[in-house]
């Protein structure tokens, strides 16, 4: 998942990309408005964390503008504490959650879960197809109620795949939101990270989890609540 933190506080705009970074999140920095609404209308972004007090371009008014043209990228914003009036005007203008500074990483990742999970449709933090379960909170990954060992690259491949069920996802796409650097991204390494998933998750072929959907990409199995293919 690929995040974008618009806040001009350097010091704690650091400390939330260097959290995140820790916790498998690819994330894009901005200290202005207009450097913060460009990245947001431009880049592939999955959420977008948001301060209210920005130069050039207020939180507020980037987020109206992001709607105002139709995008829905799920925000979360970050207010000062004590003004409330804030929180009313971001949640007016568009904005889905709000947080109060100071607060704790562990609030902030929580929140940011949870709005993924909605963007996504899901209500519950373990999100489920078939007989494949993926705790957002816990990262652990069960096929049958058996635990599956994942990579930190293999969990974030699925946990992107399980956000869209049944919808087919480029290499382009995946490589995009799961890799920091463009200098890593290459599609082979899509490719062996998909075969190693499969084989982690079905061993024995039975039940088919990753489709692979000619020339548009991979998609996790529409049909996986019904059974095997
Ligand atoms: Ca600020």
């Amino acid at each position: 998942m690929r995040i974008l933190v618009i806040e001009d506080e350097t010091p704690l705009a650091e400390q939330i990309a260097e959290r995140l970074r820790g916790e498998g999140y690819v994330v894009d920095l901005a200290q202005d408005g207009p450097t913060g609404l460009h990245l947001a209308q431009d880049y592939p972004v999955d959420l977008g964390i948001v301060d209210l007090g920005l130069p050039g371009l207020s939180g507020l008014e980037l987020i109206r503008r992001l709607r105002a043209d139709g995008n829905r990228l799920p925000i979360l914003v970050l207010t000062a504490r004590h003004q409330w009036q804030d929180r009313v005007e971001g949640l007016e203008a568009g904005a889905d959650d709000y947080l109060t500074k100071p607060f704790r990483m562990e609030e902030l990742l929580a929140r940011m879960n949870a709005l993924l999970r909605r963007a996504a449709g899901f209500a519950h933090p373990v999100l489920t197809a078939g007989p494949l379960a993926l705790d957002t909170r816990a990262k652990r990954v069960t096929v049958d109620g058996a635990p599956v060992s994942l990579t930190a690259y293999e969990y974030r491949l699925l946990e992107y795949l399980m956000h869209r069920p049944g919808e087919a996802v480029s290499k382009t796409e995946l490589t995009e939101h799961l890799y920091p650097d463009e200098a890593d991204r290459d599609s082979n390494v899509i490719e062996v990270f998909v075969r190693r998933l499969r084989q982690k998750l079905d061993p024995d072929g039975r039940l088919q989890p990753i489709e692979t959907q000619r020339g548009l990409g991979y998609a996790l199995r529409a049909g996986l609540d019904e059974g095997p293919p």
